[in-house]
């Protein structure tokens, strides 16, 4: 049987059969992919602590009919202060939620893999977050929606392609701002020119900057606000799992 080595990220694992296991991986050089893993819910299987949501790994695979077939790995990255912590464990499950769902299998992108080695390094190496971790993630998550190809338009009216005058309206169907004159009742939700710079900067500079940007309590839900609905909306699948923002909410780190 043929195999092939690649190095990755674990997304996530689900139970088969009465031993096995179906690995999602996101890849370097394969994007995401789904691999089964033989006998890994085994006590005695080698494999199984080289494949923890969320660490990195080598892996050596053999191909299969249906999924290739984990033959061997070993952890790059474990990312251990990521798995002690709740409110970092929550997050990293929203993000690669968030990867996996927005993703097609097999199509490679360098940038969205180091983007999400980034976040895990990010989470890996501050103690305590509450309060700011929430804006990391739904600026981690809009970075990935451009990088998908999803890039909203933040410089002129969306609708009419006009340079911009008066109040500001984010357009969750046209996926840009829009103004007064051309909203759509049930898309449009007014913005104020804070929320417009934090989701112009979101994109722009990288992730683990925005927490100092000065905003309202108001201005930043409002930004968490549209990143959900943006993603809901063009990305149905996305909407099954709790969101960022009520996950967070509901675990009180969002202060
Ligand atoms: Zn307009």
């Amino acid at each position: 049987m043929a195999t092939w080595k690649t190095e990755g990220f674990v997304l996530k694992r689900v139970p088969w059969k009465e031993y096995d296991g179906l690995y999602t991986l996101y890849t370097r050089e394969n994007g995401k992919i789904i691999v089964r893993a033989q006998g890994i819910r085994k006590i005695t299987s080698k494999l199984a602590g080289h494949c923890e949501p969320f660490m990195k790994s080598n892996f050596l695979l053999a191909q299969g009919k249906y999924w290739d077939q984990l033959a061997g790995s070993q952890i790059r990255e474990a990312y251990p202060t990521l798995r002690t912590i709740l409110s970092h464990l929550r997050t990293a499950q929203s993000l690669t939620h968030s990867l996996d769902t927005l993703t097609q299998e097999a199509q490679s992108d360098v940038r969205i893999y180091e983007l999400l080695g980034d976040a895990f390094n990010f989470l890996n190496t501050i103690e305590k977050a509450a309060g700011t971790i929430w804006c990391f993630a739904y600026t981690w998550r809009w970075k990935l929606i451009a990088y998908l190809g999803y890039a909203p338009a933040l410089d002129q009216c969306v609708a009419h392609k006009h340079i911009f005058r008066g109040q500001h309206f984010f357009d969750i169907q046209h996926g840009g701002i829009v103004c007064q004159k051309h909203i759509n009742v049930s898309h449009s939700i007014a913005i104020t020119k804070t929320t417009l710079m934090l989701l112009e900067k979101a994109l722009q500079y990288p992730f683990q900057a925005m927490q100092k940007e000065k905003a309202t309590q108001q201005e930043w839900e409002l930004f968490g606000r549209i990143i959900d609905r943006f993603t809901g909306y063009h990305v149905p699948g996305h909407r099954k799992n709790r969101s960022t923002y009520q996950q967070l909410h509901k675990h009180q780190l969002y202060v």
